[in-house]
């Protein structure tokens, strides 16, 4: 039976992280601070700020957040984002996506100081992320990814990786942290042939496709670590991911469960992603 990798273990040592940083902080008299930018009252949004903001509280973080209606113009959102960038008290700010249609989302994302980029959307911060600069954020769902991995003490250098989606978001980030550990990177997407091969060869997979029960222990094999990003609602009303987890762990060496997996540990990087870049402010 395979080891499961708990998110909820690598989120209390990332908290555990946090405390000394804020308290560290505090010595200088800076309190680290998020600004939530919300347009409209998406339920997942609504359901992510909560946890964001209940996280915050219990670890000293300080948490703003800027509302605005569906139906708010370009020039005022833009407004909101020069605000937050101005505010020397605020850190970090997440801003939801995706945007109304009406907004164009990519030239609003980019307002956002690339210093402030917790979340890691900005062309500035993926700079970073692809060319290795040290600049801005990576996005929060790849870099818990890597948290997972570290902390289990997985060396990836050497090893064969596949990832299983190319988004921006996950996918091809996480395929560059993964050759930033000098791992050994195939990225799989929907036009992939015999994905089933590509993925059973490999030493470690990240599966971020999107699509429930898309893995099973068809497209894996013994001696692996599996990372399932996959979050979905099934009818009954539980959380499962890409991987049929009942299929994969008789056969892997270690698995991430969802939930319980990869969803615990991004918004402890996300919190994580405040207080580093209150750090980088209080060094510059
Ligand atoms: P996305 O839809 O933007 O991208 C999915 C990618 O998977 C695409 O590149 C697509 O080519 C690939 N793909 C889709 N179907 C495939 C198939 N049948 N075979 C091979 N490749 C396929 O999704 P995303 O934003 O990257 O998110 C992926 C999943 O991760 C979703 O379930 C999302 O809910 C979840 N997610 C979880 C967290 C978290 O904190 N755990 C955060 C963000 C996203």
């Amino acid at each position: 039976m395979a080891k499961r990798l708990s998110g909820k273990e690598v989120s209390a040592a990332i908290n555990d992280r946090i405390r000394g940083d804020v308290a560290a902080l505090a010595e200088k008299g800076v309190t680290p601070k998020l600004a939530i930018v919300r347009v409209g009252e998406r339920d997942d949004d609504l359901s992510y700020e909560r946890g964001a903001m209940k996280r915050c509280d219990t670890l000293g973080v300080a948490c703003e957040r800027f509302l605005l209606p569906a139906d708010v113009t370009e020039e005022k959102l833009i407004e909101t984002i020069h605000k937050v960038n101005e505010d020397s008290s605020i850190h970090g700010v997440l801003l939801f996506r995706p945007l109304p249609k009406h907004l164009n989302e990519q030239k609003i994302i980019n307002e956002l100081a690339p210093e402030k980029d917790i979340d890691g959307i900005t062309d500035g911060s993926m700079v970073g992320v692809f060319a290795g600069k040290d600049q801005g954020f990576p996005p929060c769902t790849p870099a818990a990814c890597m948290e997972i991995l570290d902390y289990y003490g997985i060396d990836c250098t050497g090893k064969k990786a596949t990832v299983i989606g190319r988004s921006l978001v996950v996918g091809k980030p996480a395929a560059m942290m993964l050759l930033k550990k000098n791992a050994t990177v195939t990225v799989c997407h929907t036009r992939t042939k015999d994905m089933r091969a590509v993925s059973k060869e490999a030493e470690i997979v990240i599966c971020a496709a999107g699509k429930a029960g898309l893995v099973d222990d068809t497209y894996l094999s013994p001696g692996q670590i599996v990372i399932d990003v996959g979050i979905h609602m099934t009818d009954e009303g539980k959380l499962t991911g890409d991987i049929v987890f009942d299929k994969a762990e008789p056969v892997v060496e270690a698995i991430t469960p969802v939930p319980g997996g990869v969803g615990s540990v991004t918004t402890a990087v996300l919190v994580s992603h405040v207080v580093e870049a209150a750090k980088r402010a209080a060094d510059r």
